[in-house]
């Protein structure tokens, strides 16, 4: 295992940060640690990389223990800690030769400087100190720091808070090519970068782990009804296709966000009908929705070809991932 957790608690005083955590992660694998702020992660982070101990319980990554073998420890993980913190008076260069040096990493070290350098993109910033970098590039900065010893885990607290879209977008794939090659574990409160960065995702809540499952089981978890977009070549009637069995309610694409703003939890049981239907009567794109037990995907091809109407598209919509974690972290 990469990474070992045991039955840790973690106690500031008298609050309790992690209530009894156990959790393993495999080689190679991309695990979002995702939960509302104050609920723990960074505490877990901190206790893999040895700045604090846990009260009680064991850790260990890659098979040492972080309390025994500390050292080791250190020499297996790369650490972006929140906030990214770093020297603003350093030159990259200098800032990154200093950290192979805390690591007394042997051989070419400007060499091992230039292969960071190349890795994360910062050719064009190498000369400059790092307070006169943007957000993004300070943030490959701190994965470069983080990743000069060649670590087999990699332990990333929000790195992606505070960037702008373009920058986000950049530093998600930087950390998804990282990722080929290495062991994971990062935080988030972002649902959107679990989806496209994990393969797994663990939530915490209040210290407890809530969930631990494959991105693509959590979504399915809390979902209380199932949604299906259907294509047909030329416009259908709205009223049509309530009549297909297992059709709960039948939404118009321009009012599908607020259908799933508005109910959120419960299944709703008969018909209704968000769409403004004074102004689409009827349309050629329709969001369809049934009970979880139901594929109601085979009855909407019954109703089609019984109808003489031609389907282009029928896809099931993912459940998103933020409604599960919504509904697990909501006290
Ligand atoms: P997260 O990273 O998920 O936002 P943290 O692990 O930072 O959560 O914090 C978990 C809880 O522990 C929070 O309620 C926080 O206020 C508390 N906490 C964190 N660090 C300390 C500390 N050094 N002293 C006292 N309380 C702390
Ligand atoms: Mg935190």
């Amino acid at each position: 295992m990469s990474i070992t957790v045991t039955n840790v608690t973690k106690l500031y005083g008298a609050q309790k940060a992690l209530d009894g955590i156990s959790l393993e992660v495999k080689p190679g694998e991309i695990v979002g640690l995702l939960g509302p702020n104050g609920a723990g992660k960074s505490t877990l982070l901190k206790i893999l990389t040895c700045f604090i101990p846990p009260t009680s319980g064991k850790a260990s990554v890659c098979g040492f223990d972080v309390m025994e073998q500390s050292i080791e420890v250190r020499k297996k993980v790369g650490y972006l800690p929140e906030n990214n913190p770093l020297y603003l008076d350093l030159y990259v260069r200098e800032f990154l030769a200093f950290i192979a040096g805390l690591h007394q990493m042997k051989g070419n070290i400007p060499e091992k400087v230039n292969g960071m350098i190349e890795l994360t993109g910062l050719q064009l910033e190498q000369h400059k100190k790092i307070g006169a970098l943007s957000k993004g590039y300070r943030q490959r900065v701190g994965l470069a720091q983080a990743l000069i010893h060649d670590p087999e885990v990699l332990i990333l607290d929000e790195p992606t808070s505070g960037l702008d879209p373009n920058q986000l977008s950049e530093i998600r794939g930087l950390i998804l090519e990282i990722g080929k090659r290495k062991t994971v574990m990062m935080s988030t409160h972002i649902m959107q970068e679990v989806e496209a960065i994990c393969s797994r995702a663990i939530i915490i809540h209040q210290g407890k782990i809530v969930a631990d499952d494959t991105t693509q089981n959590l979504q399915h978890m809390a979902a209380s009804r199932i949604l299906v977009r259907v294509e047909f070549s030329s416009p259908v009637h709205g009223d049509l296709l309530k009549n297909i069995t297992g059709v709960l309610d039948i939404i118009l694409p321009e009012a599908f966000s607020e259908y799933k703003m508005s109910n959120e939890n419960a299944p709703v049981p008969g018909i209704r009908d968000l769409s403004p239907k004074k102004h689409h009567p009827e349309s050629n794109v329709w969001f369809l929705s049934s009970s979880p037990e139901r594929d109601i995907r085979a009855a909407v091809f019954r109703f089609a070809v019984e109808n003489k109407l031609t389907v282009l598209s029928l896809t099931r919509e993912e459940q998103k991932l933020e409604e599960v974690f919504q509904e697990l972290t909501k006290r």
